[in-house]
């Protein structure tokens, strides 16, 4: 199937491995020229020579620093097209009362506030060129909330409602607003949560129906589709990418 994104500038967040990684990279396969975006320039060595995307170190929580990240991807690539908003998840604990503010403020502005100001920044050239495709990397949790991920679960659910209100908001503009929400799918993030790589993989095996944990790739199949020509009627949805592990209908 041809994604039809050949030649469209994307900018993916989070994406010096994991998920963002696999975004990034399948972007390019489907011919998008790619800017990845994590804290530090030397963690995008990897994909950068993978994909010869165009690299820029910036952190999520610095939301004064979204405009000029996005006028250094447009002044090096062009207008932003695709925007995956993504970062790294927020600190566990099993007692839900026991973050300090701290915590909770953090995640606020990574997790809420940083793919509003990076939506805020693009959409008025999204608007103008009649295309936009925006795709935020949630979780299954906003479905059924995990335990010990208090600030995961309540911030989720946050943007997950914002997407939807954007999405019929900015349809008449040809710019569609989903996410996507992975399941357990085998990255750091899912092996530090678990205690382990192979205590993750058991949980894949033994919770997961499709019995084993997703791979990055697969969440990145589904988003790509999400920001192809061919999902144009297809707006403010949450998609699961979870192998069955939600049991919501
Ligand atoms: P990961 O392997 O920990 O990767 C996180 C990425 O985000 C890295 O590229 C990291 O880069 C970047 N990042 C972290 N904090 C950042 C910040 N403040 N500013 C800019 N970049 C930042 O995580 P993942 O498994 O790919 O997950 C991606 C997202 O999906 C997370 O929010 C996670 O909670 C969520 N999720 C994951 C799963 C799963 O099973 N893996 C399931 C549901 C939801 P640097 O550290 O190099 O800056």
């Amino acid at each position: 199937m041809d994604l039809g994104i050949s030649g469209r500038v994307a900018l993916v967040l989070g994406a010096s491995k994991g998920l963002g990684r696999a975004v990034a990279t399948e972007l390019h396969a489907e011919g998008a020229r790619v800017a990845v975006v994590a804290r530090t320039l030397d963690a995008l060595e990897g994909v950068v020579a993978d994909t010869g995307a165009v690299a820029f170190a910036h952190d999520n929580a610095d939301l004064d620093l979204v405009p000029t990240l996005v006028e250094g991807v447009e002044r090096e690539l062009g207008p932003i097209e695709i925007l995956i908003t993504n970062t790294g998840g927020p600190p566990a604990r099993p007692d839900a009362l026991s973050h300090p503010l701290e915590e909770w403020e953090l995640a606020h502005r990574t997790l809420v506030l940083a793919p509003m100001a990076l939506i805020e920044a693009v959409v008025p050239g999204m608007r103008e060129r009649g295309f936009g495709r925006i795709v935020n990397i949630a979780s299954w949790a906003v479905r059924e909330p995990a335990p010990n991920l208090m600030l995961s679960n309540s911030h989720r659910s946050a943007t997950l409602a914002a997407f939807k209100t954007l999405a019929r908001q900015l349809a008449s503009s040809g710019i569609t607003v989903n996410s996507v929400l992975p399941g357990r799918i085998a990255t750091d993030r899912i092996y530090e949560l678990s205690g382990g790589r192979e205590a993750a993989e058991e949980i894949g095996r033994t919770e997961v129906p499709l019995g084993r944990l997703g791979a990055p790739e697969e969440i990145a199949a589904a988003v790509a589709f999400l920001c192809s020509g061919r999902a144009s009627y297809i707006t403010g949805v949450g998609l699961l990418v979870d192998g069955g592990l939600s049991r919501l209908v």
